[in-house]
């Protein structure tokens, strides 16, 4: 590998999560694909080894160690490499706790990371709704003030750990008036009255991890939940993603060096017209070209998370979402040549490769589909150009 200039800590960190993911992950991957149970177990195993601790600053009784980021890269990497299903309980978490993290007060950090930290409780990120996907700003819940209170009532859709987690981080319109600019976000803790789930979902991947509907009726949440001030939501919703997308960017490179593992793997032990298939050039070169793409695909990514966790206050918008977007639609062309590989068997479920594509196709979907990174990111290019000619 690379020398991509790790430090002691962070090559800990790296070595911990690949050792959890092949001794606890990959024996189990295949059974929760097919039952869709939520990997419970697993999860109290990851909490035990303090994989939730790595994203988590020391005074919230994490590890993080100034890199944050990175960690959380290096952990989910490993992890889906192995599962990318069960490595979402963790990614999730991270995704859910991240509003907190970035713009709650002082109190609320105290309040809520600490459990976080230790795995005890998982946490959701909750923005998607059935009428506003990409179209983020269309959100239609409603989080209105009464008193000391606000009252939440509206539907959230397909929220990863949705039912299982128990702090959920919520956006919703405190002044519908003003659309978008009006919208806050607020912790809401799994069984306060009105706050209730809908059925699990059932899916073509990632089928380890819980995806649910939210349903807020009336929900009073107290006011001192509220996170940051009024009408600063959606800057905290584009903050989050800002910091997220590196790891769902990690998450598709995990799965593609998951994918590629297995095919190298194959193509020696097959044997077709008297010799192992890897010995084919038109084999190998296709082996040659997923591991030059998952490099690639690295080496944005940490250097992306690592500028994040230098630069705190620099928007790194463009190159995060260039690391979600490059690394996913490698994984997805990475699955599906390393499928190709299996040739039959490939198509078969006794064989673990095929989950590796179903789990790879998310990856271009959610915080943001790639049409929607493409966007992002030529936003800023012709921004910058438009700005240079003035
Ligand atoms: C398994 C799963 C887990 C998820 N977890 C979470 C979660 O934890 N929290 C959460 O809040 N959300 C979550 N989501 C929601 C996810 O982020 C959205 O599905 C995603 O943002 C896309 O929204 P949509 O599905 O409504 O697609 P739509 O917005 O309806 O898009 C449909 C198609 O139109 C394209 N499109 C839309 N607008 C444009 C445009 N302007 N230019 C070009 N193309 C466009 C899209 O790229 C897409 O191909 C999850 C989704 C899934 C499937």
């Amino acid at each position: 590998m690379l020398d991509y200039g790790l430090t002691d800590e962070q090559t800990a960190i790296r070595d911990l999560a690949r050792e959890i993911a092949e001794k606890e992950l990959r024996p189990v991957a295949a059974q929760y694909d097919v039952s869709g149970e939520f990997p419970w177990p697993v999860v109290k195993t990851m909490a035990d080894a303090d994989l939730f601790r790595t994203f988590i600053p020391e005074e919230y009784d994490g590890i993080a160690g100034g890199s944050p980021t990175l960690n959380l890269c290096l952990v989910t990497e490993e992890l889906s490499r192995a599962c990318a299903g069960i490595a979402l309980s963790l990614c999730g978490t991270a995704l859910g706790a991240m509003p907190i993290l970035l713009s709650a007060s002082e109190a609320q950090k105290r309040r809520y990371l600490p459990d976080i930290a230790a795995g005890k409780r998982l946490a959701a990120f909750a923005l998607t709704e059935p009428e506003a996907g990409s179209d983020a700003g269309g959100i239609r819940t409603t989080a209105l003030k009464d008193g000391d209170h606000y009252v939440l009532n509206g539907t959230k859709q397909w929220i990863t750990n949705g039912g299982d987690a128990e702090v959920y981080t919520v956006i919703g319109l405190t002044n519908p008036k003003k659309g978008p600019r009006g919208a806050s976000f607020f912790i809401v803790e799994k069984g306060t009255p009105g706050f209730t789930f809908g059925k699990k979902e059932d899916k073509m991947g990632i089928r380890a991890s819980s995806t649910r509907e939210l349903h807020f009726a009336d929900c009073r949440v107290p006011a001192e939940n509220l996170i940051g001030r009024e009408g600063t939501g959606f800057i905290t919703a584009m903050r989050t993603f800002d910091a997220s997308r590196p790891g769902v960017g990690a998450q598709a490179l995990g799965i593609a060096q998951g994918a590629l593992d297995l095919a190298v793997a194959y193509a020696c032990e097959r044997r077709q017209f008297g010799s192992p298939i890897s010995a084919f050039q038109g084999l190998r070169f296709s082996l040659a070209n997923m591991a030059t793409q998952i490099e690639a695909a690295r080496a944005l990514i940490y250097a992306t998370a690592r500028h994040i966790d230098r630069q705190p206050k620099e928007r790194p918008t463009m190159y995060s979402a260039m690391s979600k977007l490059f690394a996913s639609d490698m994984a997805v062309q990475v699955a599906l040549d390393a499928q190709q590989v299996f040739g039959g068997y490939g198509y078969m479920r006794d064989y673990p490769i095929e989950k590796y594509l179903r789990d790879a196709k998310i990856t271009q979907i959610y915080e943001g589909t790639n049409q929607i990174q493409r966007e992002e990111i030529s936003k800023i290019l012709v921004g910058e150009q438009i700005a240079r000619k003035r």
